[in-house]
């Protein structure tokens, strides 16, 4: 058994904390929302009532907050990680960042003798829930063997991607891909749905064939062929169309400095920015379903 401190309980956090608790951690929330903190008590967890407190309380500290402002607040602040964490502790950042953020938190660790990881995640809310969670982990090989079990207790599949930022590149990446790859499925079923070819049937038939993707089986933009997937709720985040677009930009901006042509990943960032100016921010990403059928008769978005 470990004691955790954990601080970010949303839709991600809260799910993961809970399976810390279930694999027998001694596990410390906070959240700036009480009612998550409330919600983690419930289940077995304890409740902190400032940063400082989740912070020292365990030897080893996750956070999963929106982005890097926050993650630079949570821990560089009066109140943050860096001040209150345990002599020698493991931080585990497993929010979506920019990688200088990333390089930059963990550095500021390293200098207080304290580890860190960038340990992102893939998976969404359904893998959060199942402990089925993918981590792309970035940081020294020391602290990715200490970090490792704990990462069990919450994900399947642990993946050390290199040192220090690297696990926020492949997350990056992966959600690049899963945002032009939600928009073409989008556009598939919308189209099918236009020539009276019913969800279910395209669904059952691109499947197995070379359309098959997690984005169509896994997380279904349209309601009843994934009965756990958001388009069965309104499209009730989930993952949030905001969290996407601030990954596509991230990935833009990685995409400039390095001088990568990513024209898909522009197109699909062009697509989130017009789906959250309409007010499509806080649904799930995959609801971007609802803006491409709003925008049917148009040839142009
Ligand atoms: P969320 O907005 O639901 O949760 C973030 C939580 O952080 C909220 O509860 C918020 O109150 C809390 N918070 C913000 N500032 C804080 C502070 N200063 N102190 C304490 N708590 C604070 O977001 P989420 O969907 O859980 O996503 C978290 C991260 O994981 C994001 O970076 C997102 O891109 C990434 N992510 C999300 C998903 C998903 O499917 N939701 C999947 C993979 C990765």
């Amino acid at each position: 058994m470990a004691t955790i401190g954990f601080i970010g309980l949303g839709n991600m956090g809260a799910p993961m904390a809970a399976n810390l608790v279930k694999a027998q951690h001694r596990t410390t929330g906070y959240d700036i929302v009480e009612g998550a903190v409330t919600a983690l008590a419930d289940k077995g967890g304890h409740a902190a009532a400032r940063i400082a407190e989740a912070a020292a309380a365990g030897d080893i500290v996750v956070t999963m907050l929106p982005a890097g402002p926050q993650v630079r607040a949570v821990y560089f602040g009066p109140d943050g990680v860096l001040a209150h964490a345990k002599p020698g502790a493991l931080l585990i950042d497993c929010s979506t960042i920019d990688v200088e953020t990333a390089r930059a938190v963990a550095a500021a660790a390293a200098e207080k003798g304290l580890q860190m990881l960038d340990a992102p995640v893939s998976g969404g809310t359904i893998g959060a829930d199942a402990g089925t969670l993918t981590f792309m982990v970035g940081g020294d090989d020391a602290a990715f063997a200490r970090a490792e079990p704990i990462l069990q207790a919450m994900g399947k599949t642990i993946v050390h991607a290199g040192p220090s930022g690297a696990g926020q590149t492949a997350k990056i990446c992966n959600n690049m891909i899963l945002a032009a790859s939600m928009i073409a499925v989008c556009e598939g079923f919308a189209l099918a749905e236009k020539l009276g070819l019913p969800a279910q049937t395209l669904f059952d038939i691109c499947k197995t064939s070379t359309s098959q993707c997690w984005a169509m089986t896994g997380y279904c933009p349209v309601p009843g062929p994934v009965p756990a997937a958001p388009s069965n709720r309104g499209y009730a985040a989930g993952f949030t169309a905001a969290n996407m677009l601030k990954d596509l930009r991230l990935a833009q901006q990685a995409a400039g400095a390095s001088a990568a042509a990513t024209p898909m990943g522009a197109a699909a960032a062009n697509l989130y920015q017009l789906y959250v100016d309409g007010g499509g921010g806080p649904f799930d990403f995959s609801g971007i379903m609802q803006f491409l059928r709003r925008s049917e008769g148009s040839t142009k978005i």
